[in-house]
């Protein structure tokens, strides 16, 4: 069984330290780089579905969160206040509150909805110290959140549309599916809004699921509304929750957002709640245990390491590199050692590709691909190379060149 912990320090992905504090991870540039490569293609996939980006900070004043409501029913997982005068502000431990004043910053008719508002951003959750650990409990979350505000009648499509989203993210990252989750509310928790809304959300939620498999949950809500959670397995077969989409009538409310309809009436959106696949943090815990290491092509950290057989070829290996880096591929040259350990080691690491280059690769122009499951490609001109690793990275291929 991998432990993303022992693999994550190993591969050089990220580093605890007493020094920093428990639950406040460090991305090294190995784990920073696949992080990077990630979160770009989140983005490119949500600008493509019609998502806006912002960028909003990690803390803002009490008020804020006494009018989101986070401050009356959230408040053991949030961090005490830090004073600063005669105001207080808070880490916040959520985004929405920011993305409603975002909603709120102009006037909004019924030709901005929905509006959707997204965000890689920084929050952070009181955890006990007894149970943090590696990147699975933190206490400082970067999460994949977007806030789409919906006329009431587009709420169905929306979620559906989510739902889509999320399946396409996750074939890509190689997140194995486990179904979905209808979470309701249920006995002894405290809750915001009126019984109509959230059995107008429940219904939303399940005609969104009509047609898919799905379980219920009572009691696993949010406090604010129901919530489909998007169910994955880990490399163990164990079930857990990675993406959720939920509905929430009582933030619109409260933060008093409208929009003009066509007959000129203001009306209030709904607020739909979503992100693809969670926090960085808990997805790359699940990435690196599900790939035992290996991401796929598109995000590993380094993708082809360059090995000159002898000296001789380091001026063309460097070259090559050179080449790689300005096509857009993450590149590392190793030179010091013998092949066949450089090769053995390379694999280790989990790198896809060693690009092998030797006296007759060096005079031709040509670079012969090794795959880290131990093929040999046969050799092929730079540009070649070049054009058949960018193809693969443009196209999110989990599968290696053969
Ligand atoms: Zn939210």
């Amino acid at each position: 069984m991998v432990d993303h912990r022992k693999l994550g320090r190993e591969l050089g992905i990220f580093h605890s330290d007493p020094l920093s504090g428990a639950g406040l991870p460090i991305w090294l540039p190995d784990g920073a780089a696949a992080r990077h490569a990630v979160e770009e293609y989140i983005r490119e996939l949500e600008r493509r579905a019609g998502y806006q980006h912002v960028y909003s900070p990690p803390l803002g004043r009490r008020d804020l969160f006494e009018l989101s409501g986070h401050l009356g029913h959230f408040i053991d997982d949030m961090f005490p206040p830090l004073r600063m005068g005669d105001d207080e502000l808070i880490l916040r431990p959520a985004l929405c509150p920011h993305h409603c004043l975002v909603y709120a910053a102009r006037g909004r008719s019924y030709r901005d909805l929905p509006l959707r508002i997204a965000e890689i951003g920084g929050m952070y959750r009181s955890e006990r110290s007894g149970v943090l650990g590696g990147l699975t409990r933190v206490r400082a979350i970067s999460l994949n959140d977007s806030h789409n505000f919906c006329a009431l009648e587009q709420v169905g499509a929306e979620v559906a549309d989510v739902l889509r989203l999320t399946s396409e993210a996750h074939a890509a990252l190689g997140v194995r599916p486990a179904g979905y989750r209808l979470s309701l509310r249920g006995p002894g928790v405290s809750y915001v809004g009126d019984d109509e809304s959230w059995r107008r959300g429940e219904q939303l939620l399940r005609e969104a699921l009509s047609g898919l498999p799905y379980e219920e949950a009572p009691g696993d809500a949010a406090f604010y509304g129901p919530k489909i959670d998007i169910q994955v397995r880990d490399a163990a077969g164990r079930e857990s929750t990675l993406s959720t989409v939920q509905i929430d009538f009582d933030k619109p409310e409260r933060f008093d957002l409208s929009y003009a309809d066509r007959d000129g009436g203001r009306r209030r959106p709904v607020l739909v709640h979503r992100s693809l696949v969670g926090s960085m943090e808990r997805l790359f815990a699940y990435l690196i245990e599900v790939h035992a290491g290996a991401f796929p092509f598109w995000f590993a950290p380094v993708q082809v390491e360059v090995l000159p057989i002898v000296a001789d070829q380091l001026p063309a290996a460097e070259a090559f590199a050179r080449s790689a880096v300005e096509a857009g591929l993450r590149v590392r040259v190793q030179s010091d050692g013998s092949l066949g350990a450089r090769i053995r080691d390379s694999a280790k690491r989990k790198v896809p590709y060693a690009a092998v280059i030797g006296a007759r690769e060096a005079a031709d122009g040509l670079v012969a691909l090794r795959s880290r499951d131990g093929r040999a490609l046969d050799p092929l001109p730079v540009a070649v190379v070049l054009r058949r690793l960018t193809e693969a990275v443009a196209s999110r291929s989990p599968a290696l060149l053969s």
